[in-house]
């Protein structure tokens, strides 16, 4: 009964609000449709990302780094020409006359590119 007191107009088929393409509802469903197409890119986006993850062997990507920093060793070295020994990086034959410096050295240096290496060395499976 209240319906009908309330509907003043006839509405077309597929309108059954029957405002046209500006009612509220119709902008909403816009909104609806935009928000569900970016959910489904963004759930693909995660699948792809999931997949990459998996294909990475973290435990060997950890070996690899810790086998690269262990090459680099705190110690004295000769460089020829030269009389007095230089500390540093053994491996790198890089002076590093403290440890802190060593250590500044392997963060700086060692590290990044050890991470690089071992994730692009990684087979893809
Ligand atoms: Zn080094």
């Amino acid at each position: 009964m209240r319906r009908s007191h309330l509907r003043k107009r006839p509405r077309g088929p597929g309108r059954p609000f029957g405002k046209g393409p500006d009612h509220p509802i119709y902008q909403l469903a816009e909104k609806m449709a935009n928000l569900n197409a970016l959910e489904s890119m963004y759930r693909q986006r995660l699948s792809v990302l999931a997949n990459a993850t998996n294909l990475l062997d973290i435990e060997a990507v950890i070996r690899t780094v810790q086998e690269e920093i262990d090459s680099h060793r705190f110690s004295n070295f000769f460089e020829p020409g030269l009389r007095d020994p230089i500390t540093g990086c053994v491996h790198c034959r890089l002076s590093a006359p403290n440890y802190s410096l060593f250590i500044q050295h392997l963060r700086n240096d060692v590290l990044s590119d050890a991470i690089r290496k071992a994730i692009g060395s990684q087979p893809l499976s």
